[in-house]
């Protein structure tokens, strides 16, 4: 809390000076909220509580249920099953699985540390290696060391190694194991999770930028540190959201392929669509893993359990429940329905990077650049950092930015319904991604529309007003 009373001393000092302007007095209150209402705690102990339940709930349902999400509630209302006996027969955890974790974990920690990016010295267009993220809260620019597409490279290329030549360990090892492993994704979630809490309280890697909201469950789950860091680059947000979640979603994608030809001797063209859809979002991601340090869950998000727990269980889990539901059902679509999933996919995937390569682009060249053709238009706004220094930035409104102000949620949404058309309409468990994404996405816009109104103050009024509609231009 000091910080809020330094920054406002601060900022009275501005005022004093008669140099003060309308901006000069909205409170630089950005980052993640500093005082916690009522609706926001509940939703936080809900989903502390529920969360890993529901993780649990669908791997089960295709566990036990063939992929049936209402099965097992019908079975429990008539009481033809109990609780107890549905958490009877889950596979529990075992010592091979926390084996095959551990070593999934040390090698991603490995890859990260000690392997200095040299991909981008040879891969044109590449960006990698040291970078700088965006300027925090407090003031200051963090370092990184960008090397996800090496680290992505070497794992795919050992796993395709031990499948065609090695056979240290089966391709379906994922799948053969998936209940064991998420025990032991749980423990590393709640471990780093615990850890980065109590962390903040006792060696903060920089005390300015933490956030004491008074609330324990909500610094718990929200995070108080904002960019903690082990030693000078093992940073947890690039580590915990890349490595052991990213990299393994395109793994666990190849080990649901894997069974699938073993289970019914051919894949699916579903799976093959998910695979490479899922696999087109991962590759961009890493490719452009530079502009991610500019995204809001590295400027923007503390890292508590919402970020430590969500990337080790949450994201491996749920986001692959479309290959997960493929092994259960082998869908083989019609060429009619394969190629309009493939094109609803691929065209989202092109309004997401475009609009995202947009944004960048216009920051990167401080509006210097083309955009469809023509000069960007755009509104200069202005801003206080927490250490009262005095910023200026751009808000684009050409391009996909003069259509809606979030048109690359709306692009990843189009391939998110791409990933669940892909499986058919047998069952509802492929679509909880889309459902998913749409409440993450939609709460993303409002929770960065208020991070934003409150960082440019009446400069953010203008652009709303400029640019109306958050998702889709003329209606929302
Ligand atoms: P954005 O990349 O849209 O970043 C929002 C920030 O960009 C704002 O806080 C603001 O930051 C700046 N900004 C807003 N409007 C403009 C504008 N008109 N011109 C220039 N800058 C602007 O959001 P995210 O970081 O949430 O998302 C990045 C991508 O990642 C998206 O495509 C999203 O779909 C995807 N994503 C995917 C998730 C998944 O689980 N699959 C989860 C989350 C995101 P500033 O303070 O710098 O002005």
């Amino acid at each position: 809390m000091s910080g809020t009373v330094e920054a406002s001393r601060r900022r009275t000092q501005h005022s004093a000076n008669g140099k003060a302007s309308e901006q000069e007095e909205q409170p630089a209150q950005w980052g993640r909220a500093w005082e916690v209402d009522w609706f926001s705690l509940i939703s936080v102990i809900g989903l502390l509580c529920f969360a890993p339940f529901i993780v649990f709930y669908f791997v089960m349902a295709c566990d036990q249920y063939q992929c049936s999400v209402s099965q097992p509630l019908l079975e429990l209302f008539r009481g033809e099953t109990t609780l107890l006996s549905i958490w009877a027969r889950a596979p529990s955890f075992t010592w091979s699985a926390a084996k095959i974790y551990a070593i999934w974990v040390a090698f991603q920690v490995f890859l990260y540390m000690c392997v200095p990016d040299v991909t981008h010295k040879f891969i044109p267009g590449y960006v990698g290696g040291v970078q700088e993220g965006a300027r925090t809260p407090a003031g200051l620019i963090n370092k990184y060391e960008v090397n996800g597409l090496q680290c992505w490279l070497i794992t795919h290329a050992l796993w395709y190694a031990n499948a065609q030549h090695f056979h240290w360990f089966s391709p379906t090892i994922a799948f053969d194991n998936w209940i064991p492993l998420m025990w032991c994704a749980n423990i590393l979630g709640y471990a780093v999770s615990s850890f980065a809490f109590i962390k903040a309280y006792l060696f903060p890697t920089n005390s300015e930028d933490c956030k004491f909201t008074g609330n324990v469950f909500y610094n718990y789950m929200m995070g108080i540190e904002f960019n903690p860091r082990v030693g000078k680059w093992f940073d947890f947000k690039l580590f915990f959201n890349g490595r052991p979640g990213i990299v393994a979603w395109t793994l666990i994608n190849l080990s649901y392929m894997a069974k699938q030809q073993e289970l019914y001797g051919h894949v699916t063209n579903s799976m093959i669509l998910v695979n490479v859809l899922q696999a087109i979002y991962v590759l961009d991601f890493f490719w452009n893993e530079a502009w991610y340090l500019k995204t809001i869950d590295i400027c923007h998000d503390h890292f508590g359990w919402y970020l430590g727990w969500g990337d080790c269980v949450w994201l491996p889990y749920l986001y692959t429940l479309q290959g997960l539901y493929l092994v259960y059902h082998p869908v083989q679509l019609s060429n009619g329905h394969a190629l309009a999933v493939l094109l609803l996919g691929l065209v989202g995937y092109y309004i997401f990077r475009s609009t995202n390569h947009q944004k960048d682009l216009f920051r990167r060249t401080e509006g210097s650049c083309s955009i469809w053709g023509r000069k960007p238009a755009y509104i200069e706004c202005a801003y206080r950092s927490a250490d009262g220094g005095a910023h200026r930035s751009k808000l684009l409104t050409s391009g996909f930015w003069g259509l809606a102000r979030h048109f690359n949620y709306t692009g990843d949404l189009m391939g998110s319904l791409a990933y669940c058309a892909a499986c058919g309409f047998g069952h509802v468990l492929p679509y909880f991604y889309i459902v998913y994404m749409t409440i993450l996405l939609v709460h993303r816009c409002v929770r960065d529309e208020h991070r934003c109104g409150s960082k440019y103050g009446k400069d953010w009024k203008r652009y709303t007003d400029a640019v109306p509609h958050r998702l889709i231009p003329g209606v929302f």
